[in-house]
């Protein structure tokens, strides 16, 4: 039997039958403009957003439609989490680190130096209380954030000069913004802001001795390795959280399926962002390690490293003085930090050291 006689046969006319071929969703379409503070063409994070974009498409039957602008397309690479605020644009993918001019406790939701790694900052954000902060600190601002990806670890930066000991970072002028800056103020460092663009030819030219930015993935792709021959890893930003913001007032006037969308397509473009962050930096990093460019690759020397990690806590702790918002943060991740690590510190001695020597499948 025919679809046509089908129906008939089955009573059901041709109005019934378009049920089946329309969307779940109404026909009016809802379109969100969201920005980002990098170029939608950026490996990862470009890509990932506009991945959303086709994904919530997806989920909603073309019932919301949201449209990427790279940074500078509508407003300023820096300017999107005002623009969003104010209503003039209802989206940005970004991080929250580049607002704590703004209001200092925001630095924390990137992590920090030291701080939680990526699978440690997941439960802090669900379940420990670090989301309903985040979202009440937004909320003063007509804001409301949701994860939208993790760099994973992010390698300390690549230097034009060997450093063994710490004497040898005093005077360096790097490029490192946020609390990592500061950090590296305190070792003796000239910490400078310089915009994505111009950091290759700074480097190349001396302006700055060194530089950091992702990690193999994304940094390969800038050519630092062309320009700088020392590579080191680094505890700078252990798990730079990203985010995609809505205007609040906007996002609560859609329907509850949108925000569901939204909700669910945040979810999974974050980790998404997260695995491709994984699996680029572990294929860069072989080229490194395979000898593909003149790159030596290290650690920091020990001395750099103590100096650093008294650097953060005294900042930590001069930053809860200053300010409630970021005392109150930062209490709630001193009270689950230490919890989180015990358990991801349980994998055991032996797992460690054949870890350290390779995997099972060398
Ligand atoms: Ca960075």
């Amino acid at each position: 039997m025919n679809r046509r006689k089908f129906l008939k046969a089955a009573g059901v006319g041709v109005a019934a039958s378009a049920v089946f071929t329309t969307n779940l969703y109404a026909k009016s379409v809802t379109r969100l403009k969201v920005c980002l503070s990098w170029p939608k063409t950026l490996p990862i994070m470009g890509e990932g957003a506009l991945w959303f974009a086709k994904r919530v498409d997806e989920l909603s039957g073309g019932s919301l439609k949201i449209h990427i602008y790279g940074a500078n397309e509508l407003v300023p690479a820096l300017g999107v989490f005002d623009a969003c605020s104010k209503g003039l644009i209802d989206g940005f993918h970004s991080g929250p680190y580049y607002w704590k001019g703004k209001n200092m406790a925001f630095a924390l939701f990137s992590s920090f130096p030291f701080g939680m790694v990526a699978d440690e900052l997941e439960p802090w954000f669900d379940f420990a209380g670090g989301m309903d902060l985040w979202r009440e600190l937004y909320a003063r601002y007509n804001l409301m954030p949701f994860k939208g990806g993790n760099t994973g670890n992010q390698m300390g930066g690549w230097f034009r000069k060997p450093i063994k000991s710490l004497a040898d970072m005093k005077g360096l002028k790097m490029r490192i913004p946020g609390l990592g800056g500061e950090v590296m103020a305190r070792l003796g460092v000239k910490p400078v802001n310089i915009p994505g663009g111009e950091i290759y030819t700074a480097l190349e030219r001396g302006v700055i001795d060194a530089t950091e930015w992702v990690g193999p993935s994304l940094d390969t792709i800038m050519g630092f390795q062309k320009v700088a021959r020392y590579y080191y890893t680094g505890w700078h930003e252990p798990g730079s959280i990203l985010e995609m913001t809505f205007n609040k007032k906007k996002y609560e006037r859609l329907p509850k399926e949108h925000q569901a969308i939204i909700e669910a397509a945040t979810r999974e473009m974050h980790a998404r962002i997260f695995s491709e962050f994984q699996y680029q930096n572990a294929l860069k990093l072989q080229d490194i390690i395979s000898g593909k460019y003149d790159v030596k690759l290290g650690n920091f020397p020990d001395d750099v490293n103590e100096a650093a990690k008294k650097a953060i806590i005294e900042i930590l702790n001069e930053y809860s003085n200053k300010s409630k918002d970021f005392a109150k943060v930062y209490e709630n991740i001193k009270s689950f930090f230490p919890k989180i690590r015990k358990w991801t510190d349980t994998l055991p001695k032996w797992y460690l050291d054949i870890r350290d020597s390779g995997t099972i499948v060398d």
